[in-house]
């Protein structure tokens, strides 16, 4: 086992870390307290400092003008760009773009790439996914009611979903909808690429998510999909095979929002520790952070962050080494682990500012009103315990413990 971080990486991880530091914590003021939609001009001069400085896109291949970067390398520049709401769209690495630019970049034919691929890739135009709907639990995504008719060479797909995140200003959805409602549950739906100006496509709102409706990039959209008709040649992939596309756009998609998860885990903590270390409570002088109970806070959520740190990078190496399906469990505790970490982290490092955490003149209640979702999306965390343990139960019964914890020996 190597821990290190090698060389290419710490150089690059300095450089996004001042960057961060010096040019986009800056900005949150303004990012907190105004529309996404306002503060576009100013994140466009940052985003074209990063390409100069040839930071831009970490996680795409150098063919598509990224840095090409491997999953444990991104994760760890995940982790750096997380301590700040901006950081992962200043570098053109954000979610959903990201995973839509995977799943575009291995599926998607050539007329796809030059007329969404690339721009997208090269920041030009944003995108959205578009799979879970209102009246249909998410959490068994074979169950959607939106479909995609075939009619002469168009689809015509009607049905109505929601959280489409970034919705607004999209030039495209990656839309999953039902196209061959006769065969087996996991080859019914297709991924069809919508872009937002077609006939039928009707943003009828931006979902007011903990009490704020947001706008442009941070928001996310309710979308009725009425008779909207668009050529079969947009379907992205093969017809039926929309679920086992959305399983490979999850796996790697996990680490990068988990390693961003910490990231904001670490700027929560950088916050309680800076409030301990200043605060005053007594006449003379004693701070915050000579109590016992916010040492206990403090030591706590250091070692639950670097735990929930290891386990992200261990699974970041296991699917780069052996593929997403053999560290499909792997996934799964991560995504809960991490989820509960930045809970706890958050939620203490709130106690910790008292008044001052409720407020907006910090980062830490968007942190806590936006990222209470981690516990959520990419499969909520009830489902991947569900699945988890009824896989370690069956491996028990058939092989013993060490087959059921994945021990060697
Ligand atoms: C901020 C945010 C952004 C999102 N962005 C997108 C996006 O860009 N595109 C998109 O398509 N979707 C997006 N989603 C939707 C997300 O994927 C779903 O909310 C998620 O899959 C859960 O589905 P649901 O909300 O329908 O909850 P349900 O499926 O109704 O589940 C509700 C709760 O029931 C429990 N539960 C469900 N199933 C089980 C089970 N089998 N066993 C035990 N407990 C269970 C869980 O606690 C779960 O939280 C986003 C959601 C949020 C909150």
């Amino acid at each position: 086992m190597d821990f290190n971080v090698s060389d290419k990486m710490q150089v690059i991880l300095k450089k996004i870390n001042e960057f961060v530091d010096k040019e986009l914590i800056g900005l949150e003021p303004q990012f907190l307290n105004n529309e996404f939609v306002n503060l576009l001009p100013e994140l466009e001069q940052k985003r074209k400092k990063v390409k100069k400085m040839e930071l831009w896109a970490p996680n795409l291949p150098r063919e598509l003008g990224g840095m090409g970067l491997d999953l444990v390398e991104h994760g760890l520049v995940s982790q750096a760009l997380g301590r700040t709401p901006i950081g992962h769209y200043v570098f053109n690495c954000q979610a959903p773009d990201a995973g839509n630019i995977e799943i575009l970049h291995k599926y998607g034919a050539p007329d796809q790439h030059e007329r969404y691929l690339k721009p997208l890739a090269d920041g030009k135009i944003r995108s959205c996914f578009s799979m879970t709907e209102v009246d249909m639990p998410g959490s068994n995504p074979v169950m959607l009611a939106t479909t995609a008719q075939k009619d002469g060479n168009d689809y015509v797909i009607n049905g109505r979903k929601w959280y489409t995140s970034s919705a607004d200003g999209a030039a495209f959805a990656i839309v999953m909808a039902v196209t061959n409602p006769e065969a087996p549950p996991y080859q019914q739906a297709s991924m069809i690429i919508v872009p937002s100006d077609t006939p039928g496509f009707n943003l009828v709102r931006n979902i007011a998510v903990m009490g704020h409706r947001g706008s442009d990039y941070a928001s996310h959209g309710e979308i009725v999909y009425q008779d909207c008709r668009v050529p079969c040649k947009n379907l992205l992939g093969p017809e039926g095979q929309g679920f086992v596309i959305a399983q490979e756009r999850l796996g790697p998609g996990r680490i990068h929002h988990c390693m961003r998860w910490l990231g904001i885990a670490q700027r929560c903590f950088d916050l309680m520790c800076q409030r301990a270390n200043t605060r005053k409570i007594t006449p003379d002088g004693k701070t915050l952070g000579s109590r016992q109970i916010i040492r206990a806070w403090i030591a706590e959520s250091a070692s639950e962050i670097h735990a929930a740190r290891l386990m992200t990078l261990h699974t970041a190496w296991k699917i780069e080494k052996d593929g997403a399906k053999a560290a499909r469990h792997e996934i799964s505790f991560i995504k809960f682990t991490v989820a509960n970490t930045l809970k706890r982290v958050a939620d203490r490092a709130l106690q910790v500012l008292g008044g001052l955490g409720m407020t907006d003149d910090t980062v830490l209640a968007y942190f806590f009103r936006h990222e209470r979702a981690a516990r959520i999306y990419d499969g909520a965390d009830e489902v991947h315990k569900m699945s988890v343990a009824k896989r370690i139960l069956r491996v028990h019964a058939e092989k013993g413990l060490n087959a059921a914890l994945n021990l060697p020996g």
